[in-house]
């Protein structure tokens, strides 16, 4: 099948044409600055030149057609018929309670995810402008949602409840959700196969680190809990997010500076973590720069971020009675060699036996730690919008509930 991914955020759309047969991406881009009279599109068809085009994409809608546009091309394209796209696969963050896997979209799906815009006001009504602009454009074109939240859903409930007043989980549905279930999915699954045994009987840590970061506890191929909350702000520090602290330092800053409740949002995702500590960078490869002269702000930066990361290993381990494989992804995890050796050191006590030389020379999907090591350390590259495409593919042709998805 040929499916168009589609990630759409509140002025971008980022999408790639997947051939999910040979699992190949024919064509991928972004188009950027939507709303603006100079938005740009990139895209670039596979083995060919990128390009580049700028004009006015005012909505969602001019933003879909433009894709498809260039996506049917004489020049730049890879199909010749809109009918050749077979699928729309969405990348939707937040779906709540109500899904555990992914489903096809229909009226009754789009409501619930109306439902769900209070729990991610920023995200989802993206999400949904772009199913409704697919709509427009593909009528006759199946649409599916693939949810950030859906692989963490059934955590128990030990893991996703917050200390506080019961009511008000029920009230207001505040628990943990976790977010980039989509890439642990993956990654997990990926690692249980590289490694040749089935996932149904290992412990897996799994690091997606990137602008976001988060870790799973997969428990015999189901996420048991994961470090982001109710919101991606809780669990490690990242880019610009604090990650986990004592939530009362918040109430106290807000009362010191006089911050009001939008100004304090923005202090915690926008201005923190690794940008906030640092004074430097959110991005991971200008901190170990910025530490190789001398900078002592990044290293405190570095080593806050990857002590957060060590001790969630070692929580996961506990939390599942045992640790098999610890798996990095994302733009740190698959490229940070320094990041995973300092949180893969001095950790022989868990059964670690990292491999300094395997670390240096990482390569597509491979292990880091020795032959000998109890528990495998791997990197996985991680493939979203691969998983998307499947889910979706499987949904179509089999028409499936929910539920029969994992
Ligand atoms: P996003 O979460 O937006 O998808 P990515 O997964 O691409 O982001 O991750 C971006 C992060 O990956 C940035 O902090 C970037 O510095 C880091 N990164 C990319 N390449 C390297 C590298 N070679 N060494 C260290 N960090 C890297």
């Amino acid at each position: 099948m040929k499916i168009l991914v589609l990630n759409c955020g509140s002025s971008s759309i980022k999408y790639q044409f997947i051939d999910t047969e040979n699992r190949v991406a024919l064509a991928k881009g972004m188009v950027e600055r939507i709303g603006m009279s100079s938005a740009v599109l990139t895209h670039q068809p596979l083995n060919k030149e990128k390009i580049r085009i700028v004009g006015e994409i005012l909505d969602h809608s001019i933003a879909i057609e433009y894709v498809i546009a260039v996506l049917l091309s004489p020049n730049h394209g890879v199909i010749k018929d809109k009918k050749e796209i077979d699928a729309v696969g969405h990348r939707v963050v937040h779906g709540g309670e109500t899904f555990s896997g992914s489903v096809l979209i229909t009226d009754q799906v789009m409501n619930a995810l109306k439902d769900n815009i209070e729990l991610a006001p920023l995200h989802n009504p993206p999400n949904i402008k772009g199913i409704q602009a697919t709509k427009d454009h593909l009528p006759a074109t199946p649409q599916c949602g693939v949810f950030d939240t859906a692989f963490h859903v059934k955590m128990p409930p030990r893991a996703y409840l917050y200390g506080i007043p019961y009511e008000l989980y029920k009230k207001y549905k505040i628990r943990r959700y976790g977010f980039h279930g989509t890439s642990h999915r993956y990654v997990s699954e990926r690692a249980a196969a590289l490694i040749g045994r089935p996932i149904e009987e290992l412990r897996i840590v799994t690091a997606h680190l990137g602008n976001g970061c988060s870790m799973a506890a997969v428990d015999h191929g189901k996420s048991v809990d994961t470090t982001m909350g109710f919101t991606p702000l809780e669990g490690l520090i990242m880019g610009t997010r604090s990650g986990d602290m004592d939530p009362s330092v918040i109430l106290y800053i807000m009362a010191k500076e006089g911050l009001s409740l939008s100004e304090a949002n923005t202090l915690l995702n926008k201005h923190s973590g690794l940008i906030g500590i640092s004074g430097e960078s959110s991005d991971m490869r200008e901190i170990e720069s910025a530490i190789a002269e001398g900078n002592k702000k990044a290293k405190y930066a570095f080593d806050v971020f990857t002590y957060k990361i060590k001790k969630y290993v070692g929580a996961y381990a506990a939390a599942m009675g045992g640790l098999d494989m610890l798996v990095f992804t994302g733009g740190i995890g698959e490229n940070s060699t320094l990041v995973r050796k300092d949180v893969c050191a001095n950790m022989e006590f868990l059964g670690i036996k990292y491999d300094e030389n395997l670390n240096n020379n990482v390569l597509d999907e491979c292990e880091i730690t020795a032959p000998d090591s109890k528990v495998k350390v791997l990197r996985i590259p991680t493939n979203e919008e691969l998983v998307i495409a499947l889910d979706t593919e499987q949904i179509v042709n089999e028409q499936l509930t929910p539920e029969q998805v994992k």
